[in-house]
């Protein structure tokens, strides 16, 4: 299936490595040319390199904290006009509802939230004067289905979720779409980490953690970033333009839910 986006432009947030460079690699195998981002320059420079080599496609990448003014300023500024936008970053630490401060509130909120809208409010007039534009933004399955370590998660991206149900039908109209994806768990360094912790916390090995959590799992496994970027590489095809606000679950069925 053509999706139709060859030598669209697309930034893609937090892709170095996990569900943000699945989304980046997907895009590219159709064609679409791409401004990557992290922090860390080394492992970011890497996967250019390799999706460079692998789908011939343009890729300027930019070593910045998105979560911050200046890292978002440096990263817009070399986007230029884009087609595409995948909100990502990092997600917040786990803990007990009981620790969270104002300043924790503050800095999930800033990354998970206010980082996405910020980009969002930066790209969509472009988009919206040239009359075509998709945003993905990653969230999480918490959005659904709270998981309750992560009470800063579940809090920050409900809040960037109200944000894109009504922001979604204000821009639909311009030929703008945007929706979010909620990833359940995925073989990514940050599932290591949430496995490291549950781990820990129970006095079992990374291994057993791991093996008890796929058993919560209907598909009985954790999901992949390709099937991650496959979804939002279709979220961001001509054929999405009638998908208008919607969270879409990638979880292998563990939220056991009807609708
Ligand atoms: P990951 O494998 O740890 O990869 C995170 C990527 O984001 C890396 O490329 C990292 O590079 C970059 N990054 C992190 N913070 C950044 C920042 N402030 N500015 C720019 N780049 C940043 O994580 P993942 O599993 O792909 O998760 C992506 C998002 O999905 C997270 O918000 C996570 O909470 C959420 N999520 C993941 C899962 C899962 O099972 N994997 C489930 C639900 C939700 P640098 O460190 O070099 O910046």
């Amino acid at each position: 299936m053509d999706l139709g986006i060859a030598g669209k432009r697309a930034l893609v947030c937090a892709s170095s490595k996990g569900l943000g460079r699945g989304c980046a690699e997907m895009l590219a195998a159709n064609g679409v040319n791409l401004v990557m981002n992290a922090r860390g320059a080394e492992a970011l420079e890497q996967a250019a390199a390799e999706i460079r080599a692998a789908h011939g496609v343009e890729v300027t990448t930019v070593a910045a904290d998105i979560t911050t003014d200046a890292g978002r300023a440096a990263v817009l500024e070399a986007a230029g006009a884009l087609d595409i936008l995948v909100t990502n970053a990092g997600g917040p630490p786990p803990g007990l509802w009981s620790d969270w401060e104002r300043e924790d509130f503050i800095k999930a909120l800033d990354a998970n939230m206010l980082t996405p809208i910020a980009l969002m409010k930066a790209v969509l007039p472009g988009m919206m004067e040239r009359g075509w534009g998709r945003v993905v933004n990653i969230t999480s399955q918490s959005v659904k289905s709270p998981i309750p370590v992560l009470g800063l998660s579940n809090s920050a991206r409900a809040g960037l979720t109200g944000y894109v149900a009504g922001t979604s039908r204000q821009v639909a109209g311009s030929g703008v779409v945007i929706n979010n994806l909620l990833p359940g768990i995925h073989a990514t360094d940050r599932a290591i980490s949430l496995d490291t912790g549950a781990a820990e916390a129970q006095g079992i090995s990374l291994e057993e953690a791991k093996t008890r959590r796929e058993a919560t799992i209907p598909a009985g496994r954790y999901g992949t970033a390709e099937e991650f970027g496959a979804a939002c590489a279709f979220l961001c095809s001509q054929y999405a333009g009638f998908i208008v606000g919607q969270n879409l679950l990638l979880d292998g069925g563990a939220v056991n839910s009807t609708l």
